[in-house]
């Protein structure tokens, strides 16, 4: 268990200031402080090939990262798959010259679209991780995806 810290030094003088201090009272420098786990992490974040910014809580002692919301490539492809099964027998029970006129068209790139804006609010997803080094507490929703940033910030 890592204990929070209250006194910190500061980056540019190095006299001691508070954790919670958003400028060093000495010298009025910022306070850059952040867990020195956080630190080594971001010199070596890129050998970890998870390219998503991180994010640090004010407090500096969490970091926590999300990727863009993405849609599972299998549910994508049955999804195609299931809008295929659904369209074609459509289509072919009008005319051959409708289904794939220009309405046949239309109708069908309506109706994917549609479809493919279902399938995104329903089954998109971020990974996400955070770590607390105050509890230090790890929590993601796909450890497989984190993996090697959780070895580097729980080893
Ligand atoms: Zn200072």
């Amino acid at each position: 268990m890592t204990v929070k810290p209250s006194l910190v030094p500061c980056r540019t003088c190095g006299r001691e200031i508070s954790i919670e201090a958003a400028t060093c009272p000495s010298c009025g420098a910022p306070n850059k402080w952040i867990h020195p786990k956080i630190e080594h992490f971001l010199t070596v974040k890129d050998s970890t090939g998870v390219t998503q910014p991180f994010t640090f809580n004010y407090e500096k002692l969490k970091i926590s990262g999300k990727t863009e919301k993405k849609v599972p490539r299998w549910i994508l492809w049955i999804s195609i798959l299931l809008f295929l099964l659904l369209f074609i027998p459509i289509a072919l029970l009008g005319t051959v010259g409708l289904a794939f006129g220009p309405i046949g068209l239309v109708a069908a790139v309506v109706v994917a679209l549609v479809f493919r804006f279902i399938v995104q609010a329903v089954f998109a997803k971020n990974k996400t991780f955070s770590m607390d080094f105050q509890s230090n507490s790890w929590i993601s929703n796909d450890d497989e995806f984190w993996r090697p940033v959780k070895a580097l910030l729980t080893e």
